[in-house]
């Protein structure tokens, strides 16, 4: 089935899976607000989600499956929402590929105002959360939530993770790497069209990443800022597969390091 998986040019040995395309935020940066065509990569699923079957299956057809060594929740839309459909791929991946393979989700965390679980940090790697702003005025414009009080049910979602992961380190169970993101906001010119409405130019909301990396520091976990995408709309991605390294020439071995794109 096409629209489950794709890829950055940035990471070709990592693989993103595209579960669903809702979403209880509505971010001014969203890349869903373009479209759904990312790096030639159709990502529409209108309400077609795919089974868990279905995304195994896509992942051990596709070609190059053994050369993965990452696998990333994250697409169109708010990954979790599906919890558990992760929670099957990410037992099934694991089963097949053992320790070989990574497992990351990146969630906006929201979920939890409805979900009141965390089982899923027994099945992955790496948890990112878009912490996106210092505070929930920011928040609230920068990222649209259609829940009440999301910046409150975000910070209880985090002050959970750390309660878990205290308990997961007294009792000598493996936990999850836990990492907070906002978006580097600043260069206005990246920003959806729709996203920029009515903000005259240098006004658009940036998050203040001293503020945030305090935040991130009080968890002890660390912040990442992670830049706009910027050509992901070029024609040029068309039929690109993620065996090729970066489309601007650079040998792959840097590719594989580059934090330009998370
Ligand atoms: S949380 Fe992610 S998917 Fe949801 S609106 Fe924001 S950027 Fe888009």
């Amino acid at each position: 089935m096409k629209n489950i998986t794709y890829f950055l040019p940035c990471k070709p040995s990592s693989i993103y899976i595209n579960i669903d395309d809702r979403c209880l935020n509505d971010c001014l940066f969203c890349i869903k607000r373009e479209g759904p065509v990312f790096y030639g990569s159709d990502l529409s699923l209108t309400g077609n989600y795919p089974s868990a079957s279905e995304i195994v299956l896509s992942l051990k057809n596709m070609q190059g499956w053994d050369l993965l060594r990452e696998i990333v929740f994250c697409g169109m839309g708010e990954p979790l929402l599906r919890y558990d459909c992760v929670l099957d791929v990410c037992s099934e991946i694991r089963e097949l590929r053992k320790s070989e393979i990574s497992i990351r989700v990146d969630t906006a965390g929201l979920w939890w105002s409805n979900n009141k679980r965390l089982d899923i940090l027994d099945h992955i790697d790496i948890l990112s959360v878009s912490l996106n702003a210092e505070n929930t005025a920011k928040y609230e414009e920068l990222c649209n939530p259609k829940i009440d009080k999301a910046y409150d049910v975000l910070m209880d979602f985090l002050k959970n993770i750390k309660n878990s992961e205290e308990t997961y380190k007294t009792t000598g169970r493996h936990f999850p790497q836990i990492r907070l993101s906002i978006v580097d906001t600043s260069e206005e010119q990246f920003i959806p069209t729709s996203g920029r409405q009515g903000y005259a130019e240098g006004t658009f909301p940036v998050a203040d990443y001293d503020a945030c990396k305090k935040i991130a520091d009080s968890f002890g976990w660390p912040l990442i800022l992670k830049k706009l995408f910027r050509d992901s709309r070029d024609e040029y991605w068309k039929d690109k597969s993620f065996e090729e390294s970066c489309a601007r020439g650079i040998p792959l071995e840097f590719c594989k390091n580059c934090s330009y794109r998370h």
